[in-house]
């Protein structure tokens, strides 16, 4: 039944399509001049893209054809032979997490006091006078450089800041930071005189040879409880201005769909900013696995509105997301085999898949339940799995879902970090779409040997296997990351990757475990098509073919011929959603 919905909400975008171009109105935008990839296998390449309304009417391999439709109102662009492809449609963002990135601290990469105060500076200028900063993660780079490069290379001291480093220029805004692995805060002057802890002896502040306290306060403190009891919530406008400020990283970045892991907070604020006619890029929300029942109760399904509970194009409900185990950055994926750098450690499950409070214990008939609630109410899963031993179980129990007679169309298996090779022929036979994250490759390459041997790593991001396998795979960025990296957004960086597999620096030469680089072909179809298709919509959007939503982007080279260590030079010229400019270069 959830099935037949999703069509007749498809159709419907169709027939609209259809009327709007059977009296040939005239475009509002015709695309001229390009080197345009339209991901259509029987028509794969053309010149121009006719856009009317909100609604691709012509994709054309002669410029002069399009002349007619031309009309008095129309935009014309002449785009000088750059590269148009379908817009990126990105499978996996924390939209809100990222905002937060953008206008509050972000120190991940920062491990000195000029890094700390430059910081600082630009977080002083987006935010109001009395405002409170937060977040941080300092150290976090510092960390791997320490940890995993050069065995035997001595550990260095960490670097660690004090207040007086950042009072003069955060006299207005109270501070209250975090270290890399939340085992430290940062208070500045005026948090501490806001807590009254100044001069209070209250236990977790560390103080210095004169008996003053630093700003340093430990984790699980009565002194860092102080503290968060007096610090000002973010109010609605600031967070409503992270939400605008990761909307336009999106808008510059090409992207023009996310697949967004949304709390019922952050739902409430994309409705709000899609009525504000501000939301500018389609948004498919994947609400916790552990709602299923509730949305279900509720009248949701997939495709409908999280407000109106109507079929919509922009916002809607998608997949409930859920989660078998940890993640690599903390050694708490989980694998058939323990990690090699701590014997004895095999990960651990989530708490989806575990019901004993140290997650050790598997329960994979939790997650059975969960998602049974949520299938029958017509929503699908998409479940995050990065070890082996994660990997494999999540098959299994869709495979237990397929003999019961469940259709695991759209179903998902989430990251696939390190498969085994007798897993790879399994997402085919299933059915199963295999989300990957390109950009982790650049990042976690530099410890994955360490952490897993040599011989496990081959399984690692192994794109090229799935592919050979008949997989299809689903790319999505992961932005903006964990606490142990930033994960980047923008396209390029996810097609280097998966191209090259190389880091930002190019290295290692000739690319890590390079047998399972794919094509630029490939990664292109896994980031446009494939992620309309795995969101149910390969009907109305994902290619550029008369009669789908315009959803555009321009890159300034062609990334099918560029050289491959080219493509992180890549810029974004201009993004088109719905039929709208909603970015240009320049403009
Ligand atoms: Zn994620």
């Amino acid at each position: 039944m959830k099935r037949s919905a999703l069509v007749s909400f498809s159709a419907a975008l169709a027939l609209l399509s259809l009327a709007a171009c059977r009296g040939t109105p005239p475009a509002d935008l015709i695309l001229l001049n390009g080197a345009v990839y339209t991901m259509e296998e029987d028509h794969p390449w053309a010149t121009a893209v006719v856009v009317t309304g909100n609604t691709i009417t012509a994709v054309l391999d002669d410029d002069a054809e399009a002349e007619a439709y031309r009309g008095p109102d129309t935009r014309v662009v002449d785009l000088g032979g750059k590269f148009v492809v379908p817009g990126f449609i990105d499978g996996h963002v924390h939209f809100n997490n990222a905002g937060a990135l953008i206008n509050d601290a972000n120190l991940m990469a920062v491990s000195d006091d000029d890094g700390l105060v430059k910081e600082m500076r630009r977080v002083t200028a987006i935010l109001g006078e009395g405002e409170w900063i937060s977040g941080g993660l300092w150290g976090a780079y510092e960390e791997w450089s320490l940890g995993a490069e050069g065995a035997g290379e001595k550990k260095g001291e960490r670097w660690t800041p004090d207040r007086w480093v950042i009072d003069s220029v955060t006299t207005a805004n109270p501070c209250l930071l975090t270290s890399f692995d939340g085992e430290l805060f940062l208070a500045n002057t005026a948090a501490l005189q806001a807590a009254g802890l100044e001069s209070a002896p209250v236990a977790g502040l560390e103080r210095n040879a004169q008996g003053a306290p630093t700003g340093l306060i430990r984790r699980g403190s009565p002194a860092l409880a102080r503290i968060r009891e007096v610090r000002t919530p973010k109010s609605h406008e600031r967070l409503l201005a992270e939400n605008r400020a990761a909307l336009k990283a999106l808008r510059e970045a090409g992207i023009v769909e996310v697949h967004d892991i949304a709390t019922p907070e952050q739902t409430a604020r994309f409705a709000e900013l899609q009525r504000s006619g501000e939301l500018t890029a389609r948004v498919w929300l994947r609400p916790d696995l552990s709602r299923g029942a509730e949305l279900v109760s509720q009248g949701f399904r997939m495709g409908l509105h999280p407000e109106t509970k109507q079929p919509d194009a922009f916002l809607r409900y998608g997949a409930l997301k859920g989660y078998i185990d940890g993640i690599m950055g903390t050694h708490g994926a989980l694998f058939f085999e323990p990690y090699d750098d701590q014997p004895g450690n095999y990960g651990h499950y989530r708490v989806h898949t575990s019901s004993d409070s140290a997650m050790m214990v598997e329960d994979m008939d939790k997650m059975y339940g969960l998602i049974r609630a949520g299938v029958e109410g017509g929503f699908v899963p998409n479940v995050h799995a990065i070890g082996d031993k994660g990997v494999a179980l999540m098959l299994d129990l869709y495979e237990r879902l397929k003999n019961e007679g469940v259709d695991l169309t759209g179903f998902r298996v989430i990251h696939n970090q390190v498969v085994r090779p007798s897993d790879f022929p399994r997402f085919r036979q299933l059915g199963v779409i295999a989300e990957v994250n390109p950009y982790h490759i650049s990042d976690d390459m530099r410890w994955m040997e360490e952490r897993i041997g040599h011989e496990r790593s081959k399984g690692a991001y192994a794109f090229a296997s799935m592919l050979e396998h008949g997989t299809m795979l689903s790319f999505g960025s992961d932005w903006p990351g964990t606490s142990a990296a930033e994960y980047h957004m923008h396209p390029k960086y996810l097609i280097h990757a998966a191209v090259n597999r190389t880091t930002l620096n190019h290295t290692p030469e000739g690319g890590w475990f390079p047998e399972q680089k794919v094509s630029v072909a490939e990664a292109l179809k896994a980031y446009t098509i494939n992620n309309a298709i795995a969101a149910f919509e390969g009907d109305v959007r994902g290619s550029l073919k008369t009669g789908k939503l315009a959803d555009i982007t321009v890159l300034d080279r062609n990334l099918l011929e560029v050289a491959p260590a080219d493509i992180l030079n890549t810029t974004v010229e201009m993004t088109v959603v719905d039929g709208k400019v909603v970015f240009e270069r320049g403009r």
